[in-house]
């Protein structure tokens, strides 16, 4: 019989173990290494039985177990210890403290998944590991950051892998008390509630759980409460469980509900309310609308001045170059929202036209989450260098008449959080050499510190580590209670690793590998340098070509020639991507090129010492330099996706089997010299920049701060810049129909220029009911290709507005200085001109000649 509810009897702890509480009630003990030991040390077994939670831990130790550690004074002395460092990282300045200038007095971070530990199944993959990763090195920072999210009760499912090799899905039934989490509560010790008038005259409401990530409070909520009926309690049952209405739901809940909760938050806790609010994907674009509606009822501001101040601070973050990755709803399901009494104040059709695909190709009976986001967005950005390509291609209709390399979509590339991601095993070594366990920012490439012999050894012992592990899994996978004979003796701490974990979607090719089964058996089974491969990875519930894909890896792993070389763990976790990274000695990575945004799975590899093999796109674009690894070659120009395969595949099969397997097998004493100065170079060159700090400190700097500043500026004098842009904005879009650029002249032959020739230029331009006060007449002047087109170092400057005609011509004028030879080409272009915009082309506004 099933328990239609469950939930944890927590211990009476004794006085001298109260720290345990705490400890166990701040997620830091995931990446503390000797908290996470403290715990396990209670009672090894168990700590495997309850998934590695402390607070599970302390429900499950039994009175007496613990009344019995109460009196052991060494374990008492290590609580203490422990508590002492909990409470020093806790208090104290840290980076941010220390940053000069204009900062954000909180940010609000917005996700619909968050990886923060294994435990803690709220995450399907990438984007949920990120955020994660953003809390904790936002904590690691003293950044002032709130994260925002949903508690679903079933997480996301646990993947097992039937004999046939097809998926199966089994959602566990979580508890959040018994998690480590805390209720949300009001001075009166009542729950607080959230709520939301829905279409239909009905209310959804939610309670706040708080999960403390270090210094990072995490607000999630869960539709999970007695004033909800039975229906609305389901909206957060699952992670991404359905589409359409239930899907719409979650994201309201999220964005609304989210800003709603913050606000709770700031007011209970006497902290600043924030200043800047950001959005990881689309999923909670709706934040933006209820803060327009605050604006409008609170501070009596028009729609457009309203926009314009939620603009300012706000900074959106796209994660995928795959149409199909972006939440669609259908145009009715938000008209019946938005008219249904949800957002105070706000004008219903003009917060439609917010999302609709109101473009060339898109269908404007559909509201994307992407557009909202990027109107709703002044700041946004890409995941990596080459996704900001993609993006500015991708959403460039947004902005009509700008060329792509202009629209204002920025990039920064993602990280990992070090101090969770990197083995035990070398914080230990790192200790050894350098005298403390952070791994990043040390030269590895230092001899004297640490001698191949070290490393090797060390690496040696994660991929025991990786061996055991995947044989205790498969064994446990076992239908049968007997486990095979072959599994004893799967994969071998000798032998070359490679390592593939994805999720499944068709983008990211799990069976690229298998496209040519007998040379992939070759190379698997050479008996005197064999490869093996570790593979894992889920398919998301509803798409069965994920799990076909799955399923021909199995069966291709169950045949008895390559059994136990390649084998398929099931149900990829955090718990199991914690063995995997660091006991593969090469990463490999294969989508179809520039699908994959970023991909952080190498970064973590790499920061373990693992070297990655992948194809050119997200980050690997950016910091393949050909010492850290091997980059196979993308068949961009075949003629279809299966002679792209194929080629990919043959590229892949050569990189394997003349220059990985040579260079990890070839050795002249004990160790491969040259293998180790490609991670030696690994560690340390992407130790630098491939970590979540990083990344967060670019947050801040380039997008927090200025969204902050701008924020500020537009919130001045009881919103009167905001009323100003808005005004503005309006006065130029009615009047851009009329601006027109009629002429432009340049003194002097051109055809005989020599550098360092001096010419005039004159434009006469038409600005209808515009001043020349409110636009800029740009000219801009380069290198010019066979096409006339202007690259991207071309040069911009300004014309400056002299006479205007009776008859309304005003003309520009500027110089232009010849400084380089070769072809040459400029032009003029008329922008509108505001100090409150980010950059000239932001409205989409430009008039070029002609
Ligand atoms: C890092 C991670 C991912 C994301 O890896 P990609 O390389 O972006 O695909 C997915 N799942 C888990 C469990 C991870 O740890």
């Amino acid at each position: 019989m099933k328990a239609i509810r469950t939930f944890t009897v927590r211990p009476v702890l004794a006085e001298s173990l109260a720290a345990l509480d705490r400890l166990a009630s701040n997620w830091r003990w995931s990446w503390s290494r000797s908290t996470h030991a403290l715990f396990c040390s209670m009672d090894p077994e168990l700590w495997e039985v309850v998934g590695q939670n402390p607070a599970r831990m302390l429900g499950a130790l039994g009175q007496s177990r613990l009344d019995a550690l109460a009196d052991d004074p060494t374990f008492v002395e290590r609580v203490g210890e422990e508590d002492g460092r909990l409470q020093a990282y806790l208090a104290g300045d840290r980076w941010y403290q220390h940053l000069d200038g204009a900062k954000p007095r909180a940010i609000a971070y917005f996700s619909p998944e968050f990886g923060v530990d294994g435990s803690l199944p709220q995450y399907s993959g990438g984007l949920g590991i990120l955020a994660g990763d953003h809390l904790k090195s936002a904590s690691d920072l003293g950044v002032p950051l709130i994260g925002v999210g949903l508690f679903y009760r079933a997480g996301y499912f646990r993947q097992a892998i039937g004999d046939d090799g097809w998926q199966r899905e089994d959602y566990p039934s979580l508890d959040p008390y018994g998690l480590g989490l805390t209720l949300l509560r009001g001075s009166d010790g009542a729950p607080v509630e959230i709520a939301l008038d829905l279409f239909g005259g009905r209310r959804l409401s939610a309670r706040v759980w708080v999960a403390q990530i270090g210094r990072i409070p995490l607000l999630l909520l869960d539709s999970e409460t007695p004033s909800n009926s039975e229906e609305l309690r389901r909206v957060t049952d699952r992670l991404y469980g359905g589409g359409g209405e239930h899907r719409l739901l979650q994201e309201l809940l999220l964005g609304v509900g989210g800003v709603r909760a913050v606000r709770a938050w700031s007011t209970l806790t006497g902290t600043d309310a924030p200043d800047v609010f950001h959005t990881n994907e689309g999923h909670a674009g709706f934040q933006g609308l209820e803060r327009m509606s605050e604006l409008i009822t609170r501070d009596r501001l028009d729609f457009d001045s309203a926009l314009a101040q939620v603009r300012a601070s706000t900074v959106f973050t796209t994660h995928t170059p795959v149409p199909a990755g972006i939440d669609r709803f259908p145009r009715s399901l938000i008209e019946a929202t938005l008219v249904g009494g949800l957002f105070a104040g706000l004008d219903p059709v003009r917060a439609l036209e917010l999302g609709l695909e109101a473009y060339p190709g898109g269908d404007p009976n559909t509201f994307n989450m992407a557009v909202l986001g990027l109107h709703l967005g002044q700041h946004a950005n890409g995941v990596s260098k080459l996704h900001g390509c993609v993006s500015r291609e991708m959403f460039g209709h947004l902005w009509p008449s700008v060329d792509a390399d202009e629209v204002p979509i920025t990039s920064i590339t993602n990280g990992v959080h070090a101090p969770t991601w990197v083995h035990p095993e070398l914080k230990e070594l790192s200790e050894r050499a350098f005298g403390d366990a952070l791994t990043t920012n040390h030269d590895w490439r230092d001899r004297e510190r640490v001698d191949d012999a070290a490393i090797w050894q060390t690496r040696r012992r994660m991929k025991a580590g990786l061996v055991a592990e995947a044989r205790r899994r498969l064994a446990a996978a076992e239908e049968s209670a007997v486990a095979a004979p072959w599994i004893d003796d799967a994969l071998d701490p000798d032998i070359l690793t490679i390592g593939f974990a994805r999720r499944v979607p068709t983008y990211k090719r799990l069976t690229l590998m298998l496209r040519d089964p007998e040379r992939l058996t070759r190379i698997l089974t050479d008996p005197q340098r064999p490869v093996q491969i570790v593979v894992a990875g889920k398919s998301h519930p509803a798409d069965d070509s994920g799990k076909v894909l799955i399923q021909q890896l199995v069966r291709f792993s169950q045949d008895p020639r390559v059994r136990g070389r390649i084998v398929f763990l099931p149900d990829y976790d955090i718990g199991l991507a914690k063995h995997l990274y660091p006991g593969c000695d090469v990463w490999l990575n294969n989508p179809l090129r520039p699908l994959e945004a970023c991909g952080t799975s190498g970064m973590k590899a790499a920061l373990n010492g693992a070297l990655n093999l992948s194809i050119l796109d997200g980050w690997w674009d950016e910091w393949f330099d050909g010492r850290n690894g091997w980059a196979i070659p993308s068949a961009d120009t075949a003629a279809n996706d299966d002679e792209r395969d194929d080629a990919e595949a043959a590229a892949l099969y050569d990189l394997i089997e003349n220059r990985l397997v040579p260079a990890y097998y070839d050795r002249a004493g004990d160790t491969p010299t040259g293998w180790l100065e490609m991670v030696r170079h690994t560690m340390t060159d992407l130790g630098a920049k491939a970590t979540s700090d990083r990344m967060v400190r670019d947050y801040v700097t380039e997008l927090y701060m200025p969204a902050a500043r701008h924020d500020a500026e537009l919130a001045r004098d009881d919103h009167a810049p905001a009323r100003d842009l808005a005004a503005f904005i309006a006065r130029v879009r009615h009047a851009w129909t009329d601006v027109r650029v009629d002429s432009v002249d340049v003194d002097g032959a051109t055809q005989h220029a020599k550098t360092g020739e001096t010419l005039t230029v004159t434009a006469r331009v038409r600005l209808g009911d515009l001043t020349p006060e409110d636009v800029t007449a740009e000219l801009i002047h380069g290198h010019a290709d066979s096409d006339g087109r202007l690259d991207r170092t071309r040069h911009v400057s300004e014309l400056s507005p002299q006479a205007v005609s009776p008859d309304g011509l005003v003309t520009f004028v500027g110089s232009l200085r010849l400084t380089q030879t070769g072809p040459f080409g400029y032009t003029v272009r008329i922008v509108p001109r505001h100090a409150q915009l980010i950059s000239p082309v932001e409205l989409g506004l430009v008039a070029l000649p002609g």
